[in-house]
């Protein structure tokens, strides 16, 4: 018999490729980087394999990878920061990684304060558990590492402890790397990265009139 994939993982592979896909198209993937996931149930998670164009993926590129297991062949060298956060947060549908210029360039220049604290911004509406633009909201900073065990128990640790605003983002920056972004489901985490680019856009421009 047949081994079919069941149909949260059909979907969650749709997800995948569509979150992949909508990132090529805004310029936030380039050269293969970036990396999507999108959980099956409470023990699997649909994620993208390593150094593939995440602009034209197909099944074939998806990874179904066991939360509690070892990391698959061909996962992506960020795959554990996908994992524990899944094991982590019942509440995390989906997760969408990518490398937009206006997140690298923040978070590095941010990285001495820990943090980008977004205040008085319409589009912070857009963020999952934001209600006013008069609310602050922070966006934690790590500090890029190619070691992401260490990097993963940093993140995790954080995001267990109160935040420095009102509220917490849903998402983290990279310090001259990139952005997560993550959401109950695939289309609000790809929502909540789109409103965190452009909120990143705003304040670098915001910044650059005031100076
Ligand atoms: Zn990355």
């Amino acid at each position: 018999m047949l081994d079919m994939p069941q149909p949260a993982a059909v979907r969650a592979i749709a997800d995948v490729i569509a979150m992949g896909a909508f990132a090529a198209s805004r310029h936030w993937v380039p050269a293969t980087s970036g990396n999507f996931s999108a959980r099956i149930d409470e023990a699997t998670a649909a994620m993208t394999r390593s150094g593939v164009d995440k602009g034209r993926l197909d099944a074939g590129d998806i990874l179904i990878q066991p939360l509690g297991a070892p990391l698959l062949q061909g996962s992506s060298a960020e795959a554990a920061l996908h994992v524990t956060l899944y094991q982590t947060r019942p509440d995390v549908g989906a997760v969408f990684h990518a490398h937009s210029v206006s997140a690298a360039a923040l978070g590095r220049a941010c990285l001495p304060e820990g943090a980008v604290i977004l205040q008085g911004w319409e589009l912070q509406k857009a963020l999952s558990g934001v209600e006013s633009h008069e609310q602050s909201v922070e966006v934690p900073i790590f500090a890029n590492d190619q070691d992401i065990a260490a990097l993963s128990h940093r993140v995790l640790d954080r995001l267990a402890q109160p935040p420095s605003a009102d509220l917490r983002a849903p998402g983290y920056l990279l310090a001259g790397h990139g952005l997560y972004a993550f959401g109950a489901t695939a289309a609000e985490a790809t929502r909540n990265y789109e409103a965190l680019d452009a909120l990143f856009q705003q304040l670098i421009t915001f910044r650059s009139l005031s100076a």
